[in-house]
């Protein structure tokens, strides 16, 4: 009946998806009208349950009309699964620090309470950076200027310079101005004051700081207009001692299209190389933050983690966080088995470096089956909201475009438009296990492209 039932549901949904979804499917049980089914994971259950229920159920109908439910279950592998509640309960679960980190941003100075250096883990890979840190604050705008640190996505530059920002803050108070800008904003503000022909307030604003924290710079790299502003502001501070210190995901001479005049001021000051976390560091990083999030882990979860996870400690805190989210839900300590199946849910193969622009979007419609030019048009239909976010936030995570292209992209929207996508998936598959599962299917699919 299974079989007749397949060929059934390949004829009404596509074929890749068929495969995706019902290859290793199974009739498990029927009876008193119930039919349940086997899926070999929690992601193809997840999905088929949102997604296909109806369909399964009409097919099934059809065969045989005594059949009035069905339900799913995940069979092969029982300890893969990962129950979760349903979405009312999720939102109380999770501590609230997840839900709403902007709330802890200074208005002023921009800086985000959360990174300090008390909660900075050090490591060999970034105990130079540190120490130059420490050595700017105690001497600003002499010692290093600019103090640049660079290194890979996930080592911690963020939380570095941010920490700076917020030690300067506490010890010199009010007689130091500081601003903390991601280059993105930056960049936004030079645009925003240029169309406003005000290119002044740019100037007051950034040229009456004391420290300019500046993060991500590599993302000036080619802007005619913002380079030019920036290379002002930066003389003008420099000129008067006023400390610059600026995150990049990699050193000067390696982000292309930077201006070189730009690029030997870079270079002028103080390099610092963000190294990724090795072994012991991330053993450190992960019993600071569950101690932080208040939770207890078993040693050999701890080690699996920190073996597995390498190089970005922002996955690493992914994986605690479901971890977190698992126990919660169970109530019990989890195994080192269900830790390994989590991790292999958060920690991706990387997406090939070849995967352009065309093949994202296409390998998003053709997962959702929306037309590739549905996706990028103007339309507002409800449907392709969540795929259309998706995509931006995959424009930006895989291909690291900028935001005002990948707006001009789809649909030729707004960059804001582009960065909310970006903040609103990137925080909501932390919290939305079957949106994670989306964006990693998805993911999943680009790295055979
Ligand atoms: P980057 O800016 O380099 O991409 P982040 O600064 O955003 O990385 O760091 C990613 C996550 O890892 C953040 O949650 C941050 O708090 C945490 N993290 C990074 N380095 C450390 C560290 N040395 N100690 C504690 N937490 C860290
Ligand atoms: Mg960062």
């Amino acid at each position: 009946m299974w079989q007749t039932a397949l060929n059934e549901i390949e004829l009404q949904v596509s074929r890749p998806n068929f495969l995706t979804w019902f290859k290793n499917s199974q009739l498990l049980d029927k009876k008193e009208g119930a039919a349940l089914i086997g899926l070999p994971n929690n992601f193809a259950k997840e999905w088929v349950e949102t997604k296909y229920q109806k369909t399964v159920l009409g097919i099934l109908r059809n065969l045989d009309n005594s059949t009035k439910k069905i339900s799913f279950v995940v069979h092969n592998n029982p300890d893969a699964v990962v129950k979760l509640p349903e979405p009312k309960t999720r939102r109380a679960i999770l501590p609230d620090q997840l839900s709403f980190p902007e709330l802890k941003v200074d208005p002023e100075t921009n800086l985000n309470s959360r990174y300090t250096f008390a909660s900075f883990v050090l490591g060999s890979s970034n105990e130079m950076a540190y120490s130059a840190a420490q050595s700017v604050i105690k001497d600003l705008g002499r010692k290093y200027n600019p103090l640049f640190f660079h290194g890979g996505v996930g080592v911690g530059k963020t939380h570095l310079i941010q920490a700076v920002g917020n030690e300067i803050k506490s010890l010199y108070q009010n007689r130091v101005k500081i601003k903390y800008v991601p280059s993105e904003k930056f960049t936004n503000e030079v645009i925003a004051a240029m169309r406003a022909k005000r290119m002044e307030t740019i100037k007051e604003k950034y040229r009456l700081v004391d420290v300019l924290i500046i993060d991500d710079i590599q993302f000036i790299g080619g802007k005619t207009r913002t380079e030019e502003e920036f290379f002002h502001t930066f003389n003008a501070l420099y000129e008067n001692n006023k400390q610059i210190i600026i995150s990049s995901d990699r050193p000067p001479r390696f982000i292309p299209t930077l201006e070189e005049r730009l690029r030997s001021r870079f270079e002028g000051g103080m390099l610092c190389d963000i190294g990724h976390p090795d072994y012991e560091l991330r053993v450190a990083v992960l019993r600071a933050k569950a101690q932080e999030k208040g939770i207890e882990l078993p040693k050999e979860v701890i080690d699996l983690v920190a073996d597995r996870v390498k190089k970005n400690l922002r996955e690493l805190e992914g994986v605690l966080n479901r971890i977190i989210f698992y126990q919660q839900t169970k109530n019990q300590e989890i195994s080192a088995k269900a830790a390994e199946a989590i991790i292999s849910e958060v920690v991706q193969e990387p997406v090939q470096q070849n995967v352009n622009y065309t093949q994202i979007v296409k390998t998003v419609a053709d997962f959702f089956e929306i037309p590739s030019n549905d996706l990028i048009g103007r339309g507002r239909k409800k449907e392709i909201v969540e795929p259309r976010q998706i995509t931006m936030y995959l424009l930006r995570d895989v291909l690291n475009l900028s935001f005002p292209f990948i707006g001009d992209k789809m649909g030729k929207r707004d960059h804001t438009t582009a960065m909310y996508a970006y903040e609103k998936i990137s925080k909501e598959v932390n919290k939305n296990p079957t949106l994670n599962n989306k964006v990693l299917l998805i993911k999943e699919k680009l790295t055979k492209c």
